[in-house]
Formats: structure tokens, C-alpha cells, sequence
């Protein structure tokens, strides 16, 4: 409101290109008072929302939200053109969707928005792999509180937890969570994995490792065994840790062999 330079709406919901955030305090700023340099509110006890640019400019140039042009996603993905004035928005699917994007950090390089639409046309059409797809995320970044809080989720119905552990990215070449974890270098998450989808002995899990699982008390194995599935191109979980070098210790103490 402070700045009604050019009143811009979202060509999908019509509202501001703006969204609603609140004045957290997090961690990283110390800042004990909310301070956003710009506003001069003197009571800003409750009554801390501020709005922060979301505009998401594409080629043609059409405004949208980052949600609202997300939510077209399916229609974007097939007709490569825009929901809103039906410009196609790539010459060429290789060269991808350029769009820039202003949101709090200010606006950004040129993004492709390509793979994210397909990604979630994809996902609007397959809900049920929107697990799959969080654990391979998480899988992705070591985030194993994530991976244990998914798999809490889904241990009460069996099917859904073998579906969970065994999606394969249908656009990620086919790779499962071990793959993802053994590609990012994340111990932790790897070490989970094994814990609960695959067959390795227990033994060969350190004391530690074991004494956590089994207060926190998750499932071991059950399903598929991750080491063993391989992607598109043929290659297991394994075939990734030998080369990339750094995963010869599990290797040689037997992480990936084939079960006798
Ligand atoms: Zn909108
Ligand atoms: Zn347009």
C-alpha cells in the first residue's frame, strides 16, 4: 500500500501481487524488535503481518502468484503456452520457461519454470506420490527427523509404507531414496534407509544406530530392499557410492553386497 506505483494484479485470482507473511522472529536475525527498516508502527504487538512481493512474471507478460501459476500447472506442462492470454512461453521445450520472479529477496535471475510445472502437473495428477516425492527430498538433504516423521505416518497401513520406501522418481531417472541419499552424500539418511528398507544384518549397523531405532522403535525392513533396485539406466544404490569415491568403506565392509 506504501508504494501504489503500478496496481498489478495476479491475471488468475486478481489479487495483489503480494502475500501475507508473519514478522517471525527467526533464529539467524537477533533482532529482538520487529523491525522491518521501512515501517515506522509503533504497536506492532498482534499485529504482525506484513505483505512481501509474489509475482511471478512470465515471457508473455502475464503476472501471476507463484501458487496461482503453479496451479495450472497441467495445462501449462501440455500446451507450453500461457493459462491467461494463450502466448506460448518457449520456442523450444529444451530452452525451457524463462520467468523472473520477485518475492521477498528481491527479484530473481531469470527462472525455468519448466521442470517445476511438469514436476507438479505431474504430482496433481499422481497424489499419491507426493509422499514418495518428500522422502526423496528429505532423503536428498539428510533430513532424517523428516524421514522418521514420514514413516510414523505410514506405519499403520503397510501398503502405504512399502509405497512410500519404494517410489522411484519418474523424473529423476527412476532412482528410490537410497540412490538420492548415496548421490548427496548424507550418512545419516542413508544408514535410516538401510535400517528400514533392507535386509542388511542388524549387526552391521553401529550400537548406536541400533539402540536409537529401537527406542524410537521403527520397523526394519519388511519390503523391498533399496540396494538392490536400480534405476533407469541400471544401477543400483551401490553402483552410485562406487562412483562417486567417497563410500568405500561401506562398500568393502559389505554395505552393498548381493544377499547369498
Ligand atoms: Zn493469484
Ligand atoms: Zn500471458
Amino acid at each position: 500500500m506504501a508504494s501504489s506505483s503500478h496496481a498489478l494484479t495476479c491475471v488468475a485470482c486478481h489479487d495483489p501481487l503480494v502475500m501475507s507473511v508473519e514478522s517471525d522472529s527467526d533464529s539467524d536475525s537477533d533482532a529482538g524488535q520487529p523491525g522491518p527498516s521501512s515501517s515506522a508502527q509503533a504497536s506492532s504487538s498482534s499485529a504482525a503481518q506484513e505483505t512481501v512481493p509474489d509475482d511471478l512474471h512470465l515471457p508473455c507478460g502475464c503476472h501471476f502468484h507463484w501458487q496461482c501459476l503453479l496451479d495450472q500447472s497441467p495445462q501449462i506442462a501440455s500446451t507450453l503456452s500461457c493459462p491467461n492470454c494463450s502466448t506460448t512461453l518457449t520456442p523450444n521445450p529444451s530452452s525451457g520457461i524463462q520467468a523472473v520472479y520477485s518475492s521477498e529477496g528481491g527479484q530473481s535471475e531469470p527462472v525455468d519454470l519448466l521442470p517445476l510445472v511438469q514436476e507438479e502437473a505431474h504430482l496433481q495428477t499422481h497424489t499419491e506420490e507426493r509422499p514418495g516425492r518428500a522422502l526423496h527430498t528429505m532423503a536428498g538433504e539428510g533430513d532424517v527427523e523428516g524421514i522418521v516423521s514420514l514413516l510414523r505416518d505410514a506405519e499403520d497401513t503397510p501398503a502405504e509404507r512399502a509405497a512410500l520406501l519404494r517410489y522411484r522418481d519418474p523424473l529423476g531417472g527412476g532412482r528410490n531414496a537410497l540412490h538420492v541419499a548415496v548421490e548427496n552424500g548424507k550418512a545419516d539418511a542413508f544408514w535410516l534407509l538401510l535400517w528400514v528398507a533392507s535386509d542388511l544384518p542388524t549387526d552391521n549397523f553401529s550400537t548406536e544406530m541400533r539402540q536409537t531405532m529401537g527406542s524410537i522403535r521403527l520397523q526394519r525392513g519388511g519390503g523391498e530392499d533399496l540396494r538392490f533396485v536400480q534405476d533407469v539406466e541400471g544401477r543400483t544404490p551401490g553402483d552410485y557410492a562406487a562412483a562417486s569415491g567417497e563410500w568405500d568403506e561401506w562398500i568393502n565392509g559389505g554395505v552393498f553386497m548381493l544377499r547369498s
